[in-house]
Order: C-alpha cells, then structure tokens, then sequence
C-alpha cells in the first residue's frame, strides 16, 4: 500500500506548496480560528501547518495516515467524482509516502493532552504516543522527496519554491478573512494576519499580501441580485505595467479561475478603462446554491454555473457600473 502512496503521491505533491495547499485545506476543514504556516528552506526542508480546530482522536490519527480510510465522502455520487480526480482522502498518505511526516493532534481543551504518531516513508511507525499540544493540530513535514530522488531533482531553486508556497498561502488566506493566519520562512514571520471583520481590517491584509500599491487606487464595491452577490476590490490601473498576476476570484470561498469569469471581468475594463492595462482585482462571487447551480472542481480551479449567461451578464454589469462611477 505505501507504494500505491508514493504512486499517487505523484498526483497530490508536485511541490512543497501542494503539500501547503492540502495541509491548509484540511486545517481550514477542521474549523479553527487560526493557521500558522512554517517552511524551512521553500519547504523542501520543513512544513509545518498548524491550527486550532476540532483535532483527530487518538484512535484515528494512523488512520488518517491511510488512504480513503477516513475521507469525507459522504455518498456514491461523490465516490464516483472522487475517482476520476484520484486523490480524495489521500492527500496525508500521499505526503507521508514520500517524506518524514509527523501528526500531533489533541482534540481535548486540556494542552496537557494530544497524541503523536510518525509516518516516514514507506516505514511507518502505527505507534501512537502521547504528546502534549494545544486543541488543534500540527503537522510537519520533513524532507519532502528525500526516497525519490528523481523528484526531489525537479524542485527549482528555494525562491522558487517558497514563491510557490507564498502564492498559495496569498489565496488561502485571501479566502477566509475569519482566520487568522501567519507565514514564517526560515524563521522570519513574513505575514501576520489577524481575524479581519471590518473592510478596514481586511485592507490591512490586501496590503500586507499584495503590497501597498493594490489599495492605492482601489476601489470597494458590494452589489448583489438576484441570488447572486459580488463584493471586494477592483484595482483602477493608472500605470499601464499593472502587475498582470494580482488577480483572484472566488467563488462560494474557493478560488477560481474561470473563462466565462475573466470574459466578463475583461469586457467590464475595457468598456470603461482604456486597452491595454491589466484589470488587477480580488473579487467574491456567493452563489445562492438554491438560484444558480455552482459545481466547483477540487482541484483544478474550474467552475461549472448551471446559468453561466446569468452569471456573466451580473458580473459585467455590476464591475461596468462600479467602474464606471469610480471613473467619474
Ligand atoms: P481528506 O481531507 O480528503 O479527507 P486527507 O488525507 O487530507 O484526506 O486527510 C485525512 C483525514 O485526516 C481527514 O479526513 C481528517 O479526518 C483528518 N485530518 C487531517 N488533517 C486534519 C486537521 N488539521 N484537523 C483535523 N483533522 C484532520
Ligand atoms: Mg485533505
């Protein structure tokens, strides 16, 4: 079984910020308040994820480290979804089939308490010990690709890498402003972010994860019909070397990348801006799922409206009359 790991491995772990995406989604699935994020040199030496949510019971940690054993599918219908991404519940098997992982989880109030459990490479140790931590849990994860030396090759340089791992934890932590959230790199704390309510205390963290420039002449909106509402920030280039990557969207909390979306967004800026500039935006589509079917893939980013026309025709107007009026 360790070997069908190291197989899949190759689908979930492509990098250390694959394993950051995967440990942060399963810290955010666990309902904490907040995630602290370390990585030691672009994460091929260290990874550790860190919250305080629900925990994992004693009993449960090895299985947690075994594929499928405890994924959240619920029914048939999602099991057969499941199987062509191949990788559903597998992602902590998967990271611990090719490096030196460790699990320490408590799921009492009592820091006294907690359980730790090590898996490292194909060997893994089903011991179960004690180990005092928190309500919540950590996991880190050591020397990624350190048994596949093939793959362990490709990593590029560390800037590389922890530039990668910072793009990720940028969507992340721009997706839940209800977490508060932290990022060290080589033990120096890059972004502190608290619990952002207010619009005020959610500008402090556009500014701290896409620098102070974005806000500069960004404008706020929050428009909603119709089932739909689309709220955050549009950026009103007045430079024509607007950096072209500041761009996310989300949609019901997921971040998403979209042809029907960027269409809309596109067509919005030129019919108000001027060509040639890119539209750089961090922007929140929530879809009433009783209105408009939204099918959001896991992995990939994709989204499928079932009223995609709809959709479109929100976001255009809403952006268009936004614009226009910041423009004027
Ligand atoms: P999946 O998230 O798809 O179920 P994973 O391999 O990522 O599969 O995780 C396996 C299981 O381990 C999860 O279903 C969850 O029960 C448990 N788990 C993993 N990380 C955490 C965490 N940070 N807090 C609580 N439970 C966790
Ligand atoms: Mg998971």
């Amino acid at each position: 079984p360790r070997l069908a790991n190291q197989i899949a491995a190759g689908e979930v772990v492509e990098r250390p910020a694959s394993v950051v995406k995967e440990l942060v989604e399963n810290a955010i699935d666990a309902g904490g308040s907040r995630i602290d994020i370390e990585v030691e040199v672009g994460g091929a030496r260290l990874i550790r994820v860190r919250d305080d949510g629900c925990g994992i019971a004693e009993d449960d940690l090895p299985l947690s480290l075994s594929r499928h054993a405890t994924s959240k599918i619920a029914s048939l219908e999602e099991l057969e979804g499941v199987a062509s991404l191949g990788f559903r519940g597998e992602a902590l098997a998967s990271v611990s089939s090719v490096s030196r992982l460790e699990l320490v989880s408590n799921v009492e109030d009592d820091p006294r308490g907690g359980w730790r459990v090590v898996a490292e490479g194909r060997n893994m140790e089903p011991r179960v010990t004690p180990a005092p931590h928190p309500r919540g849990t950590s996991v880190t994860v050591r020397d990624l690709f350190f048994n596949t030396p093939a793959r362990r090759k490709f990593l590029r340089t560390e800037k590389t890498e922890f530039g990668h791992v910072e793009e990720t934890f940028r969507r992340q932590a721009l997706s839940r402003f209800d977490i508060g959230w932290t990022l060290r790199h080589n033990s120096k704390t890059l972004h502190q972010l608290p619990v952002a309510e207010s619009v005020e205390e959610r500008e402090r963290r556009l500014r701290s994860l896409l620098g102070k420039d974005f806000l500069g002449n960004a404008l706020n909106l929050d428009i909603a019909a119709g089932g739909l509402r689309l709220w955050g920030w549009v950026g009103l280039p007045t430079h024509s070397r607007a950096q072209a990557d500041q761009q996310y969207f989300f949609v019901n909390g997921r971040v998403v990348r979209d042809r029907l979306v960027a269409h809309a967004i596109r067509q919005a800026y030129r019919d108000v801006l001027f060509h040639g500039r890119h539209p750089v935006f961090v922007l929140y589509l929530e879809v009433d799922p009783t209105v408009v079917d939204v099918n959001v893939h896991p992995t990939k980013h994709e989204v499928r409206f079932r009223d995609g026309r709809m959709v479109h025709d929100f976001l255009f107007s809403s952006l268009h009359r936004a614009l226009g009026e910041a423009r004027a």
